[in-house]
């Protein structure tokens, strides 16, 4: 088969099983039982097949071929204890990594690097610490703190943008924590290829909000106007664009203009609770954004380059392939996409990566619940935004492009910790074990198969 049609044939293959994915069919309990109790019919039906072809690879003899393929792809599945492990002593040890590295971003420049860095000392690490060079005042102040505090031998902070990050990756790490953008974290993963160190990729990307339904509107554009313009938008988790109906719209930008009056008065340029973009290069890059921008600003759009202030803006009429949709926005701008119905909606969120946060505003719990079962995003919040990542007793992470593993109370010790398998073993039951041994027979293969079922574990 040429190489080309090989390509159409995997992708017809993957985009088969995508298609399966989201109609749902691989969710209910039942169907996945049945599928593995069918796969236990493949190992029970073609025993003998299986060890022919094994045979045929490996040489391998049958005893093996059953004992450590045939029954062990069982034991796994089931996980239970058989008879010759009864008198070990088998547990987890959670052990740290050793030294491991944390790099943080600019927009929550102390805590992004803090959190992670309790978890790694928790779980008893050594650390590095690579602060943002854009939050400068932040950078030098955790440089200087770090080491008054915390035991120098142990805990380090080195500081730079991207050449010095690069060259620190060279070395080799026990484990990569990154948060940052999606395009950094391409070069923050081939580096780490080089020694195969594991990553921890904290991400973003465009979080939706839907407002649907039965509403109450007062609360709704509060919520709303705190989550986006909290860190004038510069938050990962921050609501970065809306999906409503036309009469929703309409009934929430009176809504929105009167909350961001009282947040921020009518002045908002003026008032010290509105952060400022953190640099120029951002500031360039989101008025290009609202510059290339074919939907109509009806809130705010005023900016001044000099204070590097933009004012909470709104966009309206904005369509799915507008320069506000192409990327995470990360700033002071909303854009609205009106929608006819709740699947268009998910369907839009379905097209995209999977995003760090999704939020539904809705009084009706059904449609609230539909939208999270239909979708995928790192985590999920109802009417509110940003509050469900504050929670220790909650995971914080994405989810494919929003990044991988998580952290945040116990999620973080797990991260920053290998759970060793152990098993503590004695010299007794020398006589069992050695049904395990060759010259391989039959009999030992049955007396085998049988010490491992729940039936021999319950007379124990
Ligand atoms: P960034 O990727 O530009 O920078 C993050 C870190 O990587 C910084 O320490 C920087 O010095 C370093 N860096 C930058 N370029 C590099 C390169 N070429 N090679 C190696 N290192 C490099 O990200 P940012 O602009 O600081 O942060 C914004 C992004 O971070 C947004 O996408 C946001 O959604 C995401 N974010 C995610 C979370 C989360 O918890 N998931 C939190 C905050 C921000």
């Amino acid at each position: 088969m040429a190489s080309g049609e090989r390509m159409d044939n995997h992708r017809e293959v993957v985009e088969r099983l995508r298609s399966a994915f989201r109609s749902g069919v691989t969710i209910p309990e039942q169907f996945r039982r049945a599928q593995l109790t069918k796969l236990k019919s493949l190992l029970k039906d073609n025993e003998e097949q299986i060890v022919k072809a094994l045979h045929e690879d490996l040489a391998k003899p049958k005893f093996e071929a059953i004992i450590a393929e045939v029954d062990l792809l069982d034991a796994a599945g089931v996980c239970r204890q058989n008879l010759a492990t009864k008198l070990d002593d088998c547990f987890v040890r959670r052990e740290p990594l050793g030294v491991v590295l944390i790099i943080g971003p600019w927009n929550y420049p102390l805590q992004l690097l803090l959190t992670p860095l309790v978890a790694a000392i928790s779980a008893g690490n050594c650390v590095i610490i690579k602060p943002s060079e854009v939050s400068a005042a932040t950078d030098k102040l955790v440089a200087e703190l770090i080491p008054k505090y915390l035991s120098q031998d142990c805990y380090a902070v080195v500081r730079g943008g991207a050449e010095e990050t690069m060259g620190l990756l060279q070395n080799r790490f026990d484990h990569i924590f990154y948060t940052g953008s999606q395009n950094v974290a391409r070069s923050i993963l081939q580096a780490a290829s080089i020694h195969l160190t594991p990553v921890t990729l904290e991400l973003g990307g465009k979080c939706p909000c839907f407002i649907y339904g039965r509403v109450n509107i007062t609360s709704a554009a509060r919520r709303l106007v705190w989550a986006k313009f909290f860190n004038a938008g510069q938050s990962c988790v921050a609501p970065d664009y809306v999906l409503c109906t036309k009469a929703m719209r309409d009934a929430l930008l009176p809504a929105i203009r009167e909350t961001l009056e009282d947040f921020y008065s009518k002045e908002p340029q003026k008032n010290a609770d509105l952060p400022r973009i953190v640099s120029l290069r951002h500031w360039n890059r989101l008025m290009e954004l609202l510059g290339k921008t074919s939907g109509k600003v009806v809130v705010g759009g005023e900016s001044d380059r000099e204070d590097k202030y933009i004012a909470p803006t709104v966009v309206v009429d904005v369509a799915e392939d507008d320069a506000l949709m192409a990327e995470e926005i990360f700033g002071p701008i909303l854009p609205i996409l009106t929608i006819e119905s709740l699947e268009e909606g998910i369907d839009i969120i379905n097209r995209k990566e999977k995003p760090l946060a999704l939020y539904v505003f809705s009084d009706e719990s059904s449609l609230v619940t539909r939208v999270m079962e239909k979708t995928s995003s790192g985590g999920f919040c109802s009417n509110d935004g940003i509050i469900h990542m504050t929670l220790p007793g909650l995971p914080f992470g994405g989810v494919g492009a929003s990044g991988w593993g998580s952290y945040h109370g116990r999620w973080g010790f797990e991260t920053f910790s290998h759970q060793r398998a152990c098993m503590l073993r004695g010299w007794a039951l020398e006589r069992l074990n050695g049904l395990r041994y060759p010259p391989y027979t039959d009999d030992k293969l049955s007396w085998l198969r049988w010490t491992a079922s729940p039936k021999s574990c319950s007379i124990m």
